[in-house]
């Protein structure tokens, strides 16, 4: 609930706020113990995909994934599936065999580590005849609380008190304006519903979302013991806290806007914002005593906790803490409270039909918390030394035509090229898996203890992070662990990252043409390197500090620029009324946008080098340019539920995979002539459509 920037090819969770989080990533069910089949391994470039009936000038998507779109609806287990679900899944199978191995007979005290923690997880019998028990403990310290200020001290052992299930917990994060420095930082959170809109926005569809969380939370007072009266007043008390705490917050665009989050007061300074929070007695208990200062990015939502705090009875205030105890623990609990949990987040909320088995479930939360732990044993099997020397080159290249593309831009000045090529060359590139390991001895594991072992995970990760206050950086910590199918740009630490997990097909492929490899995992890198320079990581200079490195002309062209793309993509419509939000996710449209770009002259380059025979040489009949563009959209072939669209729309700063297809194509004039498409076709407007890098 701090303030993380990490600008990823796909929607992630936060790491830090670890049960919540979960909650909403990863969905689980009863069921089989194991995989009934193996996935099958994904292709890169499939022909079979493509739809030949439809015509790639007016809606390329649906040419290049149209066949696979048909062939390959929604498993009833998923939401979204698409190609990186295909690769997902097989990570995650390959995973499952590792956890299961270890679970059954360890062989190193890693693997005996990571093997509990799957087994407790994996343990439904147990779980069932605990019922609630496990989260006994927390719900009697609050209901121990005698005052408002006491919430400064819950139990001093417990995850509660490092703001795991409450209104909002601190976290170590780079200084925006002196990036060397690790400062404390807190953001908001505390909503239990996907975004703050959920409980402002007053339509139809909104109103009856609101109405069934109500129910829903009601229901789970009452499996909790709670009567019917005292579910309802308690969920009626939910919601009158949460909205109140929507009010405060700031929206996702905001979020995005590095100098509206910043806002570093001294500790006298925070508690007179929140007299109602005993900050020093709150800052002694996580050992951050000696803490001067804080940087409060969302100060009128800490202006909302204190109005909370202030005027609603004590009562009030417990059911909210009851009610997120209860809720981040639910799917770990026994089958009532795990089902109930399914059918209002999964099925009401996102159109999900059946509970993802357990074992899928167990193996992404022991990556989630073991991450770096079985990743050491996943990489050595799975991840070959020539795959990261390969990733390497490509890397180098896609870096030398983004210096090419900077050089060539004809809307920047000289003096600003120089300190975006010097931004360039300062980016660090991280393939692979962390060249050291995360030190997990401090985190104990029990084999019978589901819910402890969370609980000790996310008091772990919490003091790990608070560790790191006023020591210099590790510019060697990944964000991701190695199996994740997925990508990163940081902004304060100006690296990219590529975790071993999407270095395999459909993005990267040995034995593929440079076209169909510089369209996919191509795509990727340069996407990852133009988030430097999107409206959000143009404003980091190359230490990682927020610093205006642009003249006052070439920021106003820039801003003219980004604003083109936002509202281009503000009428792009993903269900029926709901269109995207251009400036939510304009940052992701201007790095698909400038990545595909950048991959396209990187492959030209490539292709110059290696003579007429390869520039000219067809696969299925397709040219390297318009395999590179057909394997950059096959990235994206997905399906959706509508559910799933609408919450998307209002939370994920990604568009759709028909919008990053399309919506990036239709912006570069090579994909009209690598198709032949006439301009004014809906793929190469008259207009030029919208171009930044
Ligand atoms: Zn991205």
């Amino acid at each position: 609930m701090r303030k993380l920037i990490v600008l990823s090819l796909l929607a992630i969770a936060t790491p830090l706020c670890t049960a919540q989080a979960l909650n909403q990533q990863i969905v689980f069910a009863d069921t089989p113990s194991g995989p009934t089949s193996v996935p099958k391994k994904p292709i890169s470039f499939d022909v079979t995909a493509i739809d030949k009936t439809v015509d790639p000038c007016n809606d390329f998507y649906q040419f290049a994934c149209g066949n696979w779109r048909k062939d390959n609806p929604i498993p009833s287990d998923q939401v979204r599936w698409g190609r990186f679900n295909e690769l997902g899944e097989r990570n995650r199978y390959l995973l499952y065999t590792e956890l299961k191995e270890a679970a059954d007979a360890p062989k190193t005290p890693l693997q005996k580590k990571y093997g509990d923690y799957f087994a407790a997880c994996m343990n439904v019998d147990l779980a069932d005849k605990l019922g609630a028990k496990p989260i006994m403990p927390e719900l009697d310290s609050i209901a121990a609380l005698k005052s408002g200020k006491d919430l400064a001290a819950l139990n001093l052992n417990s995850f509660l008190h490092y703001g795991g299930h409450t209104l909002f917990g601190v976290g170590v994060e780079q200084d925006e304006k002196d990036s060397s420095k690790q400062i404390l930082g807190t953001g908001q959170g505390g909503l239990s519903l996907p975004d703050r809109d959920y409980y402002l926005t007053d339509d139809e569809r909104t109103k009856t979302i609101r109405t069934q969380f109500v129910a829903h939370v009601t229901k789970m007072f009452t499996l909790l013991g709670d009567t019917p009266d005292q579910a309802a007043t308690e969920a009626a008390a939910v919601l009158k806290v949460e909205t109140a705490l929507a009010k405060g917050s700031m929206s996702r665009v905001d979020l995005r806007d590095p100098t509206k989050t910043y806002h570093i007061m001294t500790i006298a300074e925070v508690q007179k914002l929140t007299p109602a929070y005993d900050w020093k007695l709150y800052l002694n208990g996580i050992g951050m005593g000696k803490v001067r200062t804080i940087d409060i990015s969302s100060p009128g939502f800490f202006t909302a906790v204190n109005d909370e705090l202030t005027t609603e009875p004590l009562a009030t205030i417990k059911s909210y803490l009851r009610w997120h105890v209860l809720h981040s623990s639910a799917p770990y609990l026994s089958k009532p409270f795990d089902d109930e949990n399914f059918a209002f987040y999964n099925a009401t909320l996102t159109g999900q039909k059946v509970q993802t088995p357990r074992w899928k479930r167990c193996t992404s939360l022991t990556d989630r918390a073991l991450g770096e732990a079985v990743g050491q044993d996943w990489v050595k099997k799975y991840f070959p030394p020539s795959a990261k020397a390969n990733m390497e080159e490509l890397v180098h290249d896609l870096e030398a035509a983004l210096g090419q593309d900077i050089q060539q831009l004809d809307w920047m000045s000289p003096a600003t090229k120089v300190e975006a090529e010097k931004k360039l060359q300062a980016f660090r590139d991280k393939i692979g898996y962390p060249e050291h390991w995360r030190n997990y001895s401090t985190l104990t594991v029990k084999r019978d203890d589901l819910v402890g072992n969370l609980e000790r995970d996310g008091i772990f990760e919490a003091k790990r992070d608070l560790a790191k206050y006023g020591k210099p950086v590790d510019e060697k910590e990944w964000g991701m662990t190695p199996p994740t199918v997925n990508a990163y740009y940081n902004p304060a630490m100006n690296d990219i990252n590529f975790p071993a997990g999407i270095l395999q097909p459909p993005f990267y492929d040995d034995h593929a043409d440079a076209a169909v490899n510089f369209g996919a995992i191509g795509v990727v890198i340069g996407h990852e390197m133009t988030h430097g320079f999107d409206d959000e990581g143009s404003q980091y200079d190359l230490h990682g500090n927020v610093k205006v490195w642009w003249t006052p002309e070439d920021l106003t062209k820039f801003k003219e620029r980004t604003e083109c793309t936002a509202k281009e993509y503000d009428n792009f419509e993903v269900a029926p009324g709901q269109k995207l939000n251009g400036h939510l996710t304009l940052g992701e449209n201007t790095a698909d946008n400038g990545g595909l770009r950048i991959a396209y002259q990187a492959l030209m380059s490539v292709l110059a080098k290696q003579g007429p025979a390869m520039a000219t040489w067809k696969l299925d009949g397709y040219t390297p340019e318009q395999q590179f563009f057909i394997s950059f959209a096959q990235v994206w072939c997905e399906n959706r539920t509508e559910q799933v669209s609408r919450v998307s729309a209002k939370t994920d700063p990604h568009s759709s995979g028909q919008w990053r297809t399309n919506g990036s194509v239709q912006n570069f004039d090579q994909f009209g002539k690598a198709f032949g498409c006439k301009v004014g076709s809906p793929m190469m407007p008259a207009s030029g459509g919208c171009r930044t890098w």
